[in-house]
């Protein structure tokens, strides 16, 4: 009876265990559909991502598109059963395994497949999903995601893909989450004949097929995001140069429409190099020499794609001619090939686990212009830029977004946490040591994906400072920290107002015309050692320091 009861208790508990951790309770304010392209399941994590070989041809005036995506793979536990992803809307004709078709199961955007026996732990293994359709079609890339069916001033066609946060199964099927990496790949696009097509990586080779389409085989040798494998399609003119850089010659390839191959010869020029060398100072070597660098004209404003960026800023400087912060500093170059080629480093080399992180790609790339205008006009000018585009900020939400329901946060991903980086390095008030931080992290995290924690306590590290409770003021929460201060008997005392429990930012404070010197106040008033210091008189570091300020 005592047995009885203790088995039953185990079963009770064991059944509850595997409900709990299959169905967990659902995030508020998102859908089970979200749960499953952004939570990592065991039925996701169960294999690791080795090499795909994604092959499809594109039917452009049908905007149609079909093939396969290859999948190999090392299982990191037993099981029998696998999700992967792909958009509803899109068909999946058959799944093969050895020869044989696998049977698979379809909820929202995932896929469940079942294998007829076990796979073991360390097994490599491989399966190849056939697949056709319409995809979407973006309405606002790169912001939206999908195909962009365009054409050039020929009337030839144009076509490109943007999936960034919508996902890379919104064209094709993939393990679409960014914690998993695929270690290499080949990418077959089949174009009309006449277009050519351009994707991450090198080109391998171009094959005539007997249909009116030929193929064009790219080779990505190093790991990828699945959002920044593109498919690029035009009647595109192409010029090279060479860059001599931290690892060696990188080579630089320039895809562009045949009517604007001049100004892009000249755009280009200005450009890449200065950026690469701005970069390379900064954050380390180029991270992918192997697949050379590449910046692709698209018909949407740029992303990131990994060693293929797309460009579609017009060939003008700024952000399609703007200035985004209002200094003049911004229009001196050109902000859509200095800010995607900054996410080589952060988003690309370094990407976030789960995209709620997204600032690790937004706030470190965004603070990249700021190093880049520093690096060619002074460091005055790189934090007056920064400075600027505070403008850009709106408070309204926190930066950080759900986690493992694939929801990025607020745009102040970008700007705030610019800013945020900028005055990190104020605190940290030692250049040598800063960049030696920003280096360290891609040559720590080189080719990995990581989380908040990492990123954090890695520059707490490289640092000497512990800065958590500034991230995660700035990160998670609305509001920006105030520095309070009262004038009592003679003495100064300050304090901060924050969110974050035991929030103690050190700020650099002065007598007006003074110089600035560090305090360190937490959320208790303290008496401050700043002689002479007057109501009127007093003065705190708000152009590096993004904070609001209390004088009584
Ligand atoms: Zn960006």
């Amino acid at each position: 009876m005592k047995l009885f009861l203790y088995l039953s208790i185990i079963l009770l508990v064991s059944v509850l265990f595997r409900a709990q951790a299959q169905v967990k309770p659902p995030v508020p304010g998102f859908s089970r559909g979200d749960s499953l392209r952004g939570e990592l399941t065991p039925l996701r994590t169960c294999y690791d991502i080795n090499y795909y070989h994604l092959d499809v041809k594109v039917n452009i005036d049908d905007r149609f598109i079909s093939g396969s995506n290859w999948f190999e793979f090392t299982a990191t536990a037993d099981f029998k059963m696998l999700q992967f992803d792909l958009f509803a809307n899109m068909k999946i004709e058959r799944i093969m395994y050895k020869g044989k078709a696998l049977t698979y199961a379809r909820e929202f955007n995932a896929v469940f497949v079942t294998f007829p026996k076990v796979i073991n732990k360390d097994k490599k293994d491989s399966f190849q999903v056939f697949y056709s359709g319409y995809p979407t079609v973006a309405k606002n890339a790169p912001w939206d995601g999908g195909f962009v069916f365009s054409k050039d001033a020929s009337g030839k066609p144009f076509v490109a893909t943007a999936c960034q946060g919508v996902g890379a199964s919104i064209w094709w099927p993939t393990k679409d989450h960014q914690s998993d990496e695929v270690d290499s790949m080949t990418i077959s696009i089949s174009v009309p004949n006449g277009l050519k097509n351009v994707s991450n990586g090198r080109l391998r080779g171009t094959k005539k097929l007997q249909d009116g389409y030929t193929r064009y085989d790219w080779f990505v040798a190093n790991p990828i995001n699945n959002y920044d494998v593109a498919i690029n399609i035009a009647d595109y003119a192409h010029f090279s140069d060479q860059y001599q850089g931290e690892k060696g010659i990188l080579t630089l390839d320039y895809w562009v429409l045949p009517e604007n191959l001049t100004k892009a010869k000249i755009q280009f020029t200005e450009n890449v190099k200065p950026m690469l060398n701005a970069f390379e100072h900064w954050f380390g070597p180029y991270p992918f020499y192997e697949d050379g660098y590449k910046l692709v004209e698209a018909p949407h404003l740029g992303m990131e794609h990994q060693s293929a960026v797309a460009y579609g800023n017009g060939y003008k400087n700024g952000y399609k001619g703007r200035d985004l912060s209002g200094t003049g500093w911004g229009l001196k170059w050109d902000f859509i090939i200095v800010h995607e080629s900054g996410h080589e480093w952060f988003g690309n080399n370094i990407t976030a686990k789960d995209i709620a992180d997204m600032w690790i790609h937004e706030s470190f790339t965004n603070y990249s212009e700021s190093l880049f205008v520093e690096s060619r006009y002074g460091k005055k000018a790189g934090l007056e830029y920064v400075h600027g585009t505070r403008g850009g900020i709106d408070n309204l939400e926190p930066i950080l977004g759900a986690y493992e329901v694939n929801n990025e946060g607020s745009g102040d991903m970008y700007d705030k946490g610019g800013n945020m980086l900028n005055m990190i390095r104020t605190i940290i008030d030692d250049d040598q040591k800063w960049r030696q931080i920003l280096r360290g992290l891609n040559k720590t995290f080189y080719h990995q994906t990581v989380t908040y924690k990492q990123i954090v306590a890695y520059i707490n590290k490289g640092s000497g400072k512990n800065l958590t409770t500034v991230f995660d003021q700035y990160l998670q929460h609305i509001n920006i920290p105030v520095l309070e201060v009262r004038f009592e008997n003679g003495k100064t005392l300050c304090r901060w107002i924050a969110d974050v429990k035991g929030f103690d930012m050190p700020v650099k404070v002065r007598i007006k015309g003074g110089s600035y010197q560090f305090i360190q106040p937490g959320t208790i008033f303290t008496a401050i050692d700043l002689p002479g210091a007057t109501k009127e008189n007093f003065e705190a570091d708000t152009f590096n320091f993004y904070i609001g300020i209390l004088i009584e």
